[in-house]
């Protein structure tokens, strides 16, 4: 069995009952405790320079290897070309979209840094797994030094369709790099489409059958792997979270009333400021709701020193504020907005508390939580989930849980409305079919996908 080598920005904690913000690293952990290998990307640290050899960690089979980047390589390539520019273009937000030659310079040297630093450990029968917008070049520049092992990318994020990216000045060599891995996967179909198009259109790519694509002189197997969550696991966590002392206490805080749930990195792509209105709409346009629903907002900061982060965290402050102050009782709170993370299993626990999981993302690449959601709650009595047609998870999860689009603040009201009445029966025949979807793509069955198609590989 080849080793697994995955390369990814961060690597997650090597504790892993740590609380975590970040759905790639509880889906490439339980990839790499299976197969055993390397984990290799960035410490989270800052050094004066980045020139030493990678920190090692070995915990059983799996060896985790990190480098430590400069206060320079951070800012161009972490939170200048990765989230000034990437993060905002693949969201569908050219208005937030900055570019620079500088920091894309940055972004290539820490990719080429991330590349020399791995080259040694590598082996030839090795198969490397790399992850995220953050590395796109990394395969390529692997390749120019020599090495034709079988790479892989996976895309957690959506990818644009083309004429978003072509707004993008070095489009072309982003493209043409993604082209130097054996198999790139996306999330969706929607997502692949976008990338096949643009390779035909713009570069002259053809589709040789089914998934193989030629492009740059190579050929590439182009596939959506929509990721996914350990069903089994949150189902039973879930059940026992929710007898949890802590869980009791959010029980009786709410007296009796229904609550609705959001879990949310606090990021410009999850259209928190439009969940916010949404919530107002319904106290506004169906006010037997005041003081019957309690909706909890969990939003932990990320990102801190890219100034749109900070910008929506004011904007969220002044309008949980104002929503507060506008129809808040003595004894009841409409919103409970928390600035702060949670471990996964208190979550799980959360979920099966909420009668509606509300899920509203401008774009998202898929959006483990309202996976989560669905899979956390009680078969016999389960919750909603009201999810936006812009999550990489709509398409799967459509068989049961209420679309909504939004930006059509009344329609997500209108929705939100809809789920607090729905009679128990069609709550549970909903959650039964995306329970289906849910036990047949688990993150096993994700990660054994991608795996396969990589063992496949060469497709030229
Ligand atoms: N999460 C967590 N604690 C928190 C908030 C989020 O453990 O306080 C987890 C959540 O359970 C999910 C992941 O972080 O597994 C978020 O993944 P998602 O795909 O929803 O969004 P992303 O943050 O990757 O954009």
């Amino acid at each position: 069995m080849s080793r697994i080598v995955v390369v990814s920005n961060r690597v997650a904690p090597v504790d892993e009952g740590k609380a975590s913000s970040g759905g790639l690293a509880v889906a490439v952990l339980a990839a790499l405790k299976r197969a055993g290998g390397i984990w290799f990307g960035w410490s989270g640290e800052i050094a004066e320079n980045s020139s030493g050899s990678p920190g090692i960690r070995q915990v059983g089979r799996l060896t985790y290897a990190t480098i430590d980047l400069t206060q320079r390589d951070y800012e161009e390539y972490y939170n200048g070309f990765a989230n000034s520019t990437l993060w905002p273009l693949f969201h569908y937000r050219l208005d937030l979209t900055e570019f620079s030659r500088r920091t894309y310079a940055g972004y290539l040297r820490v990719n080429s840094l991330f590349a020399s630093k791995l080259a040694p450990m590598l082996r030839d029968t090795d198969m490397i797994w790399v992850h995220d917008y953050h590395l796109i070049p990394f395969g390529e520049q692997l390749r120019q030094m020599g090495f034709d092992q079988r790479m892989g990318f996976f895309l957690h994020t959506p990818w644009p369709v083309p004429e978003m990216l072509l707004a993008l000045p070095n489009h072309d060599s982003l493209v043409r790099s993604l082209c130097a891995y054996d198999v790139v996967g996306f999330q969706t179909e929607g997502d692949r489409k976008a990338f096949v198009d643009y390779l035909i259109r713009e570069v002259g790519g053809e589709i040789v059958d089914g998934n193989r694509i030629r492009a740059f002189g190579r050929t590439l197997r182009v596939e959506a792997f929509p990721i996914s969550v350990e069903t089994r696991e949150i189902e039973s966590q879930a059940a026992q979270s929710a007898g949890s002392r802590q869980i009791e206490r959010l029980r009786v805080s709410l007296a009796g009333r229904e609550l609705i749930v959001g879990v949310d990195r606090l990021d410009y792509s999850k259209g928190l400021p439009q969940r916010f209105q949404a919530f107002e709409e319904l106290f506004e346009h169906y006010p037997a709701n005041r003081g019957q629903v309690t909706f909890m907002q969990i939003a932990p900061p990320t990102r801190t020193e890219v100034a749109e982060y900070a910008q929506i965290r004011r904007e969220l402050e002044t309008m949980a504020g104002h929503i507060n102050g506008k129809f808040a009782e003595f004894d009841w709170m409409p919103i409970r907005y928390l600035n702060k993370s949670f471990p996964r299993r208190r979550l799980l626990g959360f979920y099966r508390c909420a009668r509606i999981g509300l899920v509203t993302p401008l774009r998202d690449g898929m959006n483990l939580v309202a996976k989560e959601y669905v899979a956390a709650q009680d078969p016999d009595d389960p919750g909603v989930l009201v999810l936006s047609r812009f999550a990489g998870a709509a398409p799967e999860l459509a068989v049961g849980a209420i679309i909504v689009n939004p930006y059509d603040v009344e329609g997500v009201a209108e929705s939100l409305q809809r789920a607090l009445n729905m009679p128990r029966e069609e709550r549970r025949e909903r959650h039964a079919a995306m329970m289906k979807v849910l036990r047949e793509n688990d993150i096993s069955h994700w990660r054994e996908r991608f795996v396969q198609a990589l063992e496949a590989a060469p497709y030229g």
